[in-house]
């Protein structure tokens, strides 16, 4: 008998759902499954049989029985393909290959000194063709590529502008796909930072959270009830330049006084080339004076808290949010900043919009928006295990 259209796309849909509960409570039997999502033993059978026809699902030994013959229990098979995270920063390029539940088998990091489209996509294709050579041997190989990048980028993948890179209007998506395939994922770094900690992060248990991207400039990805919000040109979360000081620093964006020209690492760096004039301190060396007990470098931590804490306090008023996860660079310097930060949080924000929010800094360090932009063409690859074909890199 032939099947129709929507039978078809209603077999999809509950395949998908089979899968996602398999993925989120592994290991469960068919029995758990049927009974975790109301469809009947029989057609979660047939569902199971195809995933596992796919090398998505296995099944390992049985689990403990509840009187009769002892199930049989399903797990994810998280090596049934891999996917590369790239994250084009100002200083380098990392390169992370991982599994399909976004674990690092290998990383890449390669110096960034010109920033010429073509110079950096030669270095994107040189990671992937590099970090596919430690790849295992798998079914569906390389399922696809995510990339973030440091501007903006609209739903169409292309890079509208990327003013620390000095790129306008560039197509990273048409340049790759020739070669590496469709499932291509470019998006604005803060984003995908922020659905690196919510799946695999500080935000796992979190559905309402802002993530802030803090190095030279200030960016944030918003998370709201459980999805990105993006607004409607894929262009929100811009924070760093919302305006704190009415006259203060001129921004590179032409507006006075934005958020970025006062707690962000670059104000950190640029009072600290007066502050010690004879040497050009990174972040590093401050967090070092810092942890030294330096009067000045724990003066510029404090101030730089405060100013954190300035902007966050908006945020907090603004969107109520259950959690604030600090990432990238000035992560680095989270235990030196945190208690001005959240002394001027509570001084400023309104009492009851603070009262359930956390503020922590991200667990995955400087590599969440790899691992976000990783897991993109990850979800792409297991909404729709049928369609997808294996995209396998030649190294
Ligand atoms: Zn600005």
């Amino acid at each position: 008998m032939k099947k129709t259209g929507d039978q078809q796309l209603i077999k999809k849909m509950n395949k998908t759902i089979v899968l996602d509960t398999i993925r989120q409570r592994q290991p469960l039997s068919r029995a758990d499954i049927s009974a975790a999502i109301g469809l009947n033993k029989a057609t979660v059978s047939s569902l199971v049989s195809e995933l596992i026809e796919s090398r998505l699902v296995t099944e390992i030994g049985p689990g403990a029985s509840s009187g009769g013959r002892k199930p049989t229990l399903l797990l994810f098979e998280r090596s049934a393909g891999y996917a590369v995270g790239i994250d084009i920063r100002v200083n380098d390029l990392l390169a992370v290959l991982v599994d399909l539940e976004g674990n690092v088998l290998k990383e890449k990091t390669t110096k960034l000194s010109d920033f010429s489209p073509d110079t950096v996509l030669n270095h994107i294709r040189q990671s992937i063709h590099q970090l596919s050579k430690s790849l295992p041997e798998s079914p569906y190989g390389i399922v696809g590529i995510g990339i973030g990048v440091p501007g903006l980028v609209d739903e169409k993948s292309q890079v509208i502008s990327a003013p620390n890179l000095g790129w306008n209007q560039i197509d990273l998506l048409g340049a790759l796909a020739p070669e590496f395939g469709a499932n291509i994922h470019i998006d604005n770094e803060a984003n995908a930072g922020a659905i690196g900690e919510k799946l695999y992060g500080a935000g796992r248990e979190a559905q309402n959270l802002i993530y802030l991207s803090i190095g030279i400039g200030i960016g944030s990805g918003i998370i709201v009830d459980g999805a990105l919000y993006r607004g409607t040109s894929n262009f929100s979360g811009e924070v760093g330049h919302m305006t704190v000081a009415e006259n203060g620093p001129l921004c590179r964006c032409g507006n006075r006084g934005c958020w970025e020209t006062l707690a962000s690492e670059k104000a950190m760096l640029d009072r600290a080339a007066k502050l010690w004039s004879d040497l050009v301190p990174g972040l590093e060396d401050i967090i070092a004076f810092a942890r030294k007990g330096d009067a000045e470098a724990i003066r510029l931590m404090n101030d730089t808290g405060n100013q954190l804490g300035v902007g966050l306090a908006n945020l907090v008023n603004i969107l109520n949010p259950e959690l604030i996860v600090i990432g990238n660079r000035l992560s680095l310097a989270g235990e030196l900043l945190q208690d001005e930060m959240l002394r001027t949080i509570e001084n400023r924000s309104l009492s009851y919009h603070r009262k359930k929010t956390t503020v922590a800094f991200a667990t995955l360090g400087t590599s969440s928006t790899a691992l976000g932009a990783a897991s993109m063409p990850i979800t792409m690859f297991l909404s729709d295990p049928d369609v997808l074909p294996a995209s396998k890199v030649n190294s």
